[in-house]
């Protein structure tokens, strides 16, 4: 849909280039308002950077990629295609699923498979997963096609939308619901741990969540050629295609408020520039605890989010190896021996847990253009207490940590691991907090329990100071690719409806 432009030529500052950041800046500049992206990193993406190191291009964050038809929406808001920027490629199995005893279930979207490999757990689950997957499709309708970027700004909504999650007992946990349905303890794991894909505990994360599973069984997991950089790259190109600009290493240090209106933002090189409406995609507490701390509304709202729960961080380290290894897929997760008493010591601390859950992430298997021919490029993610939950000297830590963790890569699933690596570095808590300015090193931002989400989490319009916006990981409905593209979306509708820009 091609919006008009203003009669005046308005000008909007976004704060960030995250893929909310990114998806609000291109609808913006899409409906005729120059928008400028600030960007306090070298390269754009936010948590989607790319490394690039000894020929291995390893893609930051996100990998996962769900929901095309948010991001095609995305382009065509501009009219244009997706599809003339970057290529999704569809991924299966969607994950492999592997435990300490040797279990393994691939994850496919396909109905027999899926069958056949659960009744291989319990044959009575092969029914209790049918009546999981239609309470999943049920919260995906509500939760994400109605509600995933409908604004939150007046309590009434939260309450037209409160009966529909009573009858879906959305106070229940993910663990809780995904139990109901499901006997066996493997597969109650295969069925919950989504939900720490988008930074939420599956034991008190509400059932909501459950909805991943039906968005993915819905239109599969792609992945982009040339790594999640190119759909950066592919968004930058677009923005930039519509007459936006982009400024990188341009941290900003304040934006500035007169009354109750934005008038400006000044950078950290002192450079203040006018705009009619700003809009951050930073972090929700950085923005009002730093950026706005020259407003009483800043320092009251900023105090007020930093109480709230965060998230846990991430503790991330890319490698490459000299080599490949048969059988390996694009995704893995590699369960510990514990599941419930893990999850507990990442959300709560205080300390570094000894054993881990692991993602590993081999883009290679599908895209090989990524690393030197013969070679594998990898990351391994372990989910840690953010830095509010436990005092860990990440500097001392982390190449420890590392260690242990490619040594138990090495034991479960690539043998020879260690001799044939060529390259590796990490990203800790202390990176989120200091490269990505996270409250707490959070990598998810505000933790989506149900008491945080919609009507309660940060809204998408601050409720003083009018013509300041939010999209990202913070605000409504939260984080994750399709989050914040949601999010953006129902951001910029509120900014058009504000300036009255009607459709063309
Ligand atoms: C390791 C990892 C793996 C993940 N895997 C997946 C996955 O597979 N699938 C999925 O859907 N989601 C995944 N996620 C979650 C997803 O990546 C995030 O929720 C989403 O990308 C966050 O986007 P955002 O728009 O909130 O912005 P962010 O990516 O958080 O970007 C915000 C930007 O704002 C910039 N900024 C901050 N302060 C300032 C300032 N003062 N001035 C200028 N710029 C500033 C930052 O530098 C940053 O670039 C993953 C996250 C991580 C960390």
């Amino acid at each position: 849909m091609m919006l008009d432009a203003t009669k005046t030529i308005r000008r909007a500052a976004v704060i960030g280039s995250g893929f909310g950041g990114l998806s609000l800046a291109i609808r913006l500049q899409a409906a005729g308002i120059r928008t400028t992206v600030f960007e306090q990193r070298d390269k754009p993406g936010g948590r989607a950077y790319v490394y690039e190191q000894d020929g291995f291009t390893f893609d930051g964050g996100p990998t996962v990629i769900t929901d095309p038809t948010c991001l095609e929406e995305v382009f065509a808001a501009a009219g244009r295609k997706l599809s003339d920027y970057v290529e999704l490629m569809p991924v299966s199995p969607f994950y492999r699923l592997l435990w300490p005893d040797g279990r393994q279930f691939d994850y496919v979207n396909d109905q027999a498979a899926l069958d056949a490999q659960i009744a291989t757990f319990d044959k009575a689950d092969v029914e209790g997963y049918r009546r999981f997957l239609a309470y999943s499709q049920a919260v995906f309708e509500e939760g994400y096609l109605k509600l995933g970027a409908v604004p939150f700004l007046e309590f009434s909504s939260m309450m037209k939308a409160a009966p529909k999650l009573v009858r879906l007992e959305a106070w229940r946990s993910v663990y809780a619901m995904v139990s109901r349905f499901i006997r066996d303890d493997h597969l109650r794991q295969a069925f919950s741990f989504h939900s720490l894909l988008v930074g939420g505990n599956p034991f008190s994360t509400s059932s909501i969540y459950a909805l991943i599973h039906a968005l993915e069984r819905k239109w599969g997991v792609f992945f982009p050629r040339g790594g999640t950089g190119a759909l950066v790259r592919g968004m930058v190109k677009l923005f930039t295609d519509l007459g936006g600009e982009i400024r990188l290493t341009s941290p900003v240090d304040e934006i500035v408020v007169e009354g109750q209106r934005a008038t400006a933002v000044k950078l950290k090189s002192g450079e203040t520039l006018p705009f009619d409406l700003v809009a951050s995609n930073a972090d929700v507490v950085h923005t009002y605890r730093h950026l706005l701390r020259g407003a009483a509304r800043g320092r009251s709202e900023g105090a007020r989010l930093a109480k709230t729960r965060h998230s846990m961080s991430l503790f991330v380290t890319y490698f490459g190896a000299r080599r490949t290894w048969d059988h390996l897929q694009h995704h893995t997760v590699l369960f510990g021996p514990r599941y419930r008493g893990l999850v507990d010591e990442i959300f709560k601390g205080p300390n570094l847990p000894d054993d881990f859950s692991l993602y590993l992430h081999a883009p290679t298997v599908t895209d090989k253009s990524l690393a030197p021919e013969g070679c594998t490029a990898f990351y391994v993610l372990s989910p840690v207490p953010h830095l509010g939950k436990a005092d860990i000297d990440w500097e001392v830590e982390g190449p420890l940590y590392r260690d242990r963790i490619l040594a138990h890569l090495e034991e479960r699933l690539l043998p020879g691991l260690r001799d044939s690596l060529v390259t590796s570095r990490i990203l800790t808590p202390f990176g989120f907090r200091d490269e990505l300015s996270a409250h707490q090193g959070s990598a998810f931002s505000v933790e989506p329990l149900l008491t945080q989400s919609a009507w309660f989490r940060p809204h998408n319009r601050d409720a003083k100071i009018a013509n300041l916006y939010f999209a990202g990981a913070g605000t409504h409905p939260g984080a994750g690719v399709p989050g914040v593209v949601g999010s953006a979306k129902a951001t910029a509708g509120l900014i058009l409806a504000d300036l009255g820009v009607t459709p063309r």
